[in-house]
């Protein structure tokens, strides 16, 4: 299929960008990577009016460590982010993730702000950043301001974001030797979209863990996180936090809910054992 007609304009600043998404609200869609977006358009799932691709703003694909934080721009693409030093060192639970997002080509344009701003409930950037307890960093016509992850994701497809708005960036704390993180995915070929996926990170406490945040995704509308899991792990107990998943998956086109909650048991297990064993 081809999508339907739309007029093209480039943004060659942040404030054309959200000048025009405020002129034209709804009837205009951002265009990072396309990677996601043109498939939609192709498939006449979204047929916007005009599309402002934001590819020549200067300054947004960024990765920098900023005291405590990794800060990622909006354009950092995939695979930039996937060979940056400053996430190998600093954002291991990033490091881990990159590689099970879809296939070279889909990285070398995928955007992590498209990613974050598209939400799709089984991607792993969504998760990763609320596993870390990550914030937004979000432009609109009258200024800038800062979402936290917890609070971003709100829906199927649907975040925070108002319609004139867009991301900048996203900040991540920066890993210390007390972090732990782990990452698991199960999927029917390598690069597709996760059936189930649980991305987590913790502090170690002594022979236990603190800060246990394990999230969830392919399970929900939204990246999850499994509270009472998490304090159950948090008291070392692997078996009791399998118990007390407390997810709601629903069936989908790959498997039904029951298997799904089975998985996300089998992911637990795994990340758990990467959340005990000190990262090397
Ligand atoms: C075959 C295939 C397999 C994939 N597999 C995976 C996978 O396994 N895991 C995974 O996580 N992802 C996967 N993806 C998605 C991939 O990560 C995309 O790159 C990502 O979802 C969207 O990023 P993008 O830069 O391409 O955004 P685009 O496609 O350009 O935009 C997506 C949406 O986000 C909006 N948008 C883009 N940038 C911004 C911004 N800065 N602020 C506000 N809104 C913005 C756009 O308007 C649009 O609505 C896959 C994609 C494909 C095509």
């Amino acid at each position: 299929m081809k999508p339907a007609p739309f007029a093209y304009t480039r943004a060659r600043t942040l404030k054309e960008a959200v000048t025009l998404l405020a002129k034209h609200k709804d009837d205009a869609r951002l265009l990072a990577g396309g990677q996601s977006l043109i498939a939609t358009l192709n498939m006449r799932l979204s047929a916007p009016e005009l599309l402002i691709d934001i590819n020549g703003i200067k300054g947004l694909d960024g990765i920098a460590k900023k005291g405590k934080f990794v800060e990622i721009g909006a354009l950092a693409r995939h695979a930039q982010v996937e060979r940056s030093d400053i996430i190998a060192k600093h954002a291991p639970l990033i490091a881990l993730a990159m590689p099970h997002i879809g296939h070279p080509a889909i990285r070398n344009r995928g955007t992590f702000g498209g990613s974050i701003a598209f939400a799709d409930p089984a991607a792993d950037l969504p998760a990763c950043l609320l596993a870390l307890g990550g914030e937004i960093d979000v432009a609109g016509p009258k200024g800038k301001r800062k979402v936290k992850a917890d609070a971003f994701f709100k829906g199927l497809f649907e975040t925070a974001l108002r319609p004139q708005e867009m991301v900048t960036a996203v900040r991540i704390p920066a890993a210390d030797k007390n972090t732990r993180v782990g990452f698991a995915e199960l999927a029917r070929r390598h690069g597709d979209y996760a059936i189930v996926g649980l991305a987590a990170s913790a502090r170690a406490n002594g022979k236990g863990l603190a800060d246990v945040r394990l999230a969830f995704f392919g399970v929900g509308a939204t990246p999850v996180r499994a509270k009472k899991a998490e304090a159950a792990l948090a008291g070392g107990d692997i078996d009791g936090a399998v118990a007390a998943l407390d997810l709601e998956p629903h069936d989908d086109v790959q498997v039904t809910a029951k298997v799904k909650k089975y998985l996300a048991g089998v992911l637990l297990r795994r990340v758990a054992k990467q959340l005990v064993e000190p990262q090397s």
